[in-house]
């Protein structure tokens, strides 16, 4: 089986926020054209069959971009965002990816199922908006329409803070995802809202009463971006057989994310972990969520990823092992995109 043939969309990447992030004197040129440090960009998509995938919109945690990016903060007296920096900066980051889609042809934004299969068709490099973390629409209601008709389709209302929406899943490994209070009234009356606008909700950074409110409120498909099976690596950030139950009752969807401190059973962040840990972890799920409600969702670009994927470029490793597990090319196929275009499918349509 030639494995170039096999496209993948994947549902979960920080490359928007590395482009924020980047000292590069033009990093969306280098994303372009060039080779961009971090784990993609477009020839390095081309080159591995990536097609497509969520691009995440996220605010770094100030403690970061204090010590890492310190160009990037607006006063360096400060000891955190303004709620007026936190929309700029997502609204920033927003325009990276319609800069990226003005320079260059092979690359669009997309809205639909049929937009990103026409991109496949025409080669070009699929973007679903994602927003990781709410905190930009928490202040003002109106930003959320101004980001759908920029094409937001998918937004994770809550990451690892605090925020009006609910409380953020903050725990020391090993830890059960049950962390504290779940959505506020203001975190529920907002998935309402995404709800009715079939903006895919993400359940990746919640917390689990939270994830039992969002089961409670959505009449959707739940979905979790980027997340693995808690059974095998007790990260809070996992999911356990419960929930992986619950998204597969709604027909919803689970990437897989290739962080190591998400896939290993000991948590650490090591590097140097075989890939073959993200087979276990495929194998587990796939136990309980069936062949249609799986696929990858790599963290690119926002993890630490095994040096043997290395980044996009390795992807063909992975359908390598599926092949040697003796998946057949169909469940193949549906693992690297199928599944995620159903899903999407189901949410959008
Ligand atoms: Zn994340």
């Amino acid at each position: 089986m030639n494995h170039e043939l096999i496209p993948i969309f994947d549902g979960h990447n920080d490359a928007l926020t590395r482009l924020w992030l980047s000292e590069d004197a033009d990093p969306v040129h280098a994303f372009i054209h060039q080779r961009l440090a971090g784990h993609l960009d477009l020839k390095r998509c081309q080159k591995a069959g990536f097609v497509g995938g969520m691009f995440a919109i996220f605010l770094p945690p100030f403690s970061y971009v204090k010590q890492h990016h310190p160009n990037k903060l607006f006063d360096q007296n400060a000891t955190d965002f303004t709620q007026q920096q936190i929309e700029q900066i997502c609204l920033e980051q927003l325009d990276l990816a319609q800069t990226l889609v003005q320079r260059s042809e092979n690359i669009k934004i997309c809205t639909s199922v049929a937009d990103i299969q026409r991109c496949h068709v025409q080669q070009k490099l699929a973007i679903v908006l994602h927003m990781e973390g709410a905190e930009a629409l928490q202040h003002n209601p109106d930003l959320l329409e101004v980001f759908y008709q920029a094409g937001l389709r998918s937004i994770g209302p809550l990451w690892n803070r605090q925020s009006r929406f609910g409380h953020g899943l903050n725990a020391k490994f090993p830890h059960s995802p049950d962390t504290g209070a779940g959505l506020t009234v203001e975190g529920k009356a907002f998935l309402k809202r995404c709800a009715n606008k079939k903006i895919v909700v993400d359940v990746s950074h919640m917390n689990e009463r939270a994830f039992w409110d969002s089961i409670d409120i959505l009449q959707q498909p739940i979905v979790a971006t980027h997340s693995n099976a808690h059974a095998l690596c007790p990260q809070a950030r996992n999911l356990t057989d419960a929930q992986l139950k619950a998204i597969r009752d709604s027909k919803g969807m689970v990437g897989i994310n290739f962080d190591v401190a998400f896939l290993r059973a000991d948590g650490q962040r090591n590097a140097d972990t075989p890939i073959d840990v993200i087979l276990d972890h495929l194998d587990y799920m796939m136990d309980r969520l069936g062949e249609e409600y799986i696929g990858f969702g790599s963290d690119f670009d926002g993890a630490l990823i095994s040096t043997e994927l290395e980044d996009v470029t390795g992807l063909h490793k992975l359908i390598e092992r599926m092949q040697q597990r003796d998946y057949s090319l169909k469940l193949i196929e549906k693992i690297c995109q199928r599944n995620w275009l159903d899903a999407l499918n189901r949410i959008w349509l």
